[in-house]
């Protein structure tokens, strides 16, 4: 995955002609300043455009179908540095169709005491222009973020550069092809749904392409690219004796990498952003793809098992939201639990697909009997994960709406070795403990798959929730039962059930 910074977010003042021409020169100087400030910014991920201010209706309206029809905009942030008189946004809020945030910020930071008069008051007005907009917006009902701070203090800036990442996953979306290799896996419900609706809400299609496809591409992949794959294999990994060159294993390393080198040439030739597969339908194919899901997941695409496409599209977005940060994001399963009342803990992991961008050290590859899908002994990358807060996210269909569900989780590190347990893994403490935390999820209908992640926030989350229009329902350190059923019995409500 890569820089983002051909991305745009455009920053857009609003102002009206009442002020004369010297105040509005001051109002576009000061807008220029603050664009470039967020836009040099080193935690900055896209790249911030000072836009002209907007006076009029027509030039509001002009910058939002712009932004609109915008390849590379992905997103607006609205300020009012001085009084926008709000009706002249309704026409360019209701086309308006790209995510919003409106900064409630000021160009002075601290009120010059001496020195105020009528002039200075005349053009530092956000305190009640800002509240002019937001009316608006709320007015008509409009998701929007809302940041309030100086725009030089970092914790708005982080604020604003938090969000840009959100309207880069939700952009990468737009448009978005997701494969799945086979259906669902046979009666699961959660893993399934409404894929139209999924295309009409969040902007990519996911189609199916029958497992047949994907082994004639598996079979055309040359030698030479499995001789060098799997030289890499050996060096970024700890090669298990039986794997490497020469022993009895080395192969299956070999067809793994065969599987690996098949499955990106598909995903690359149909430019898809994801894929899923299912351990029932892999006609052909010698093994369940292990490495290679993980690998394709470390390399930024959204993967989930068995079918379920929700989860895949998921990881995508969140593993585009996090680029270049610290930590990583992979499909993840709560597994299974340890109920010791002093310690109670949640093992994550999945057959084999984890991705390594949350492992704790050099994974080591190896090769294990799966137990079900009746294939050849799969190869996997096997790895902890270190301790430190993270989250579980969970997009379930409830029929009349998707719901996006998170759980905010404490992860440990290990207590004990497991020795005889041949797959990635992780363990956390769910907040706000480990039975309200699963009481809650298994009410709220969370499913077992989940994206788990170590750099993506609980708000960032919910603003994509918002930029989507769908519900979402917090699990973190505050949850009380009692309040939780009402917040899901009043959605309902909100929702229509
Ligand atoms: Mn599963």
């Amino acid at each position: 995955m890569t820089n983002q910074k051909n991305l745009e977010v455009w920053f857009v003042t609003g102002s009206q002609h009442l002020y004369g021409e010297e105040t509005l020169k001051q109002v576009a100087q000061h807008s220029q300043v603050i664009a470039d400030v967020l836009n040099k910014s080193p935690q900055m991920p896209v790249s911030i455009v000072f836009k002209p201010t907007v006076k009029t209706t027509e030039e509001i309206y002009n910058i939002c179908a712009d932004a609109n029809t915008s390849k590379n905009c992905i997103g607006i942030i609205a300020w009012m540095h001085t009084f926008s008189p709000a009706k002249m946004w309704i026409g360019g809020l209701k086309i308006l169709h790209k995510p919003l945030l409106h900064l409630h910020t000021q160009f002075n930071r601290d009120i010059p005491w001496s020195e105020i008069d009528m002039d200075f008051m005349n053009l530092n007005q956000s305190a009640h222009g800002d509240r002019e907009f937001g009316f608006m917006v709320s007015r008509m009902r409009k998701n929007r973020k809302v940041v309030v701070g100086h725009w030089q203090d970092d914790e708005t800036i982080n604020a604003v550069s938090n969000w840009t990442r959100v309207a880069a996953g939700w952009h990468d979306w737009q448009g978005a092809k997701f494969v799945r290799f086979g259906d669902n896996m046979r009666y699961v419900a959660v893993t399934d749904g409404d894929k139209v609706e999924a295309e009409y809400k969040f902007g990519y299609s996911v189609n199916t392409y029958g497992i047949g496809d994907l082994v004639k591409v598996i079979n055309e992949t040359s030698d030479a690219a499995i001789d060098s794959l799997v030289k890499e294999y050996d060096a970024q990994y700890k090669l298990t004796d039986a794997l490497k060159k020469g022993n009895e294993k080395h192969a299956s390393l070999r067809e793994a990498a065969k599987i690996e080198i098949g499955i990106k040439a598909f995903l690359e030739d149909g430019n898809f952003k994801g894929f899923t597969d299912t351990f029932e339908d892999l006609h052909g194919m010698v093994q369940l793809p292990g490495i290679a899901a993980q690998r394709l997941m470390a390399a930024g695409y959204g993967f989930a098992g068995e079918g379920d496409w929700k989860t895949s599209a998921l990881v995508r977005a969140m593993k585009t939201m996090a680029i270049g940060l610290h930590g990583g994001n992979s499909f993840m399963e709560d597994y299974t639990y340890h109920f010791d009342p002093k310690n109670q803990l949640v093992l994550g992991s999945h057959m084999l697909e984890i991705c390594e961008s949350i492992a704790d050290g050099k994974p080591s590859c190896e090769i294990h009997p799966l137990g079900i899908g009746g294939k050849a002994d799969p190869v996997r990358l096997v790895f902890n994960v270190s301790a430190g807060p993270a989250l579980n996210a969970s997009l379930i269909d409830l029929g009349n709406r998707f719901r996006l569900l998170v759980n905010e989780v404490e992860a440990v590190a290990p207590i004990e070795n497991l020795p005889k347990l041949p797959v990635a893994r992780v363990l956390w403490k769910p907040y706000p403990d480990m039975k309200r935390g699963c009481q809650a999820w298994i009410l709220a209908g969370g499913a077992h798959h989940t994206c788990y992640s170590q750099n993506i926030s609980a708000e960032q989350l919910q603003d994509f929730a918002e930029m989507a229009g769908i519900e979402f329902v917090l699990i973190g350190k505050n949850t009380d039962i009692y309040q939780f059923k009402n917040e899901l019995r009043w959605n309902d409500v909100y929702y229509g059930r």
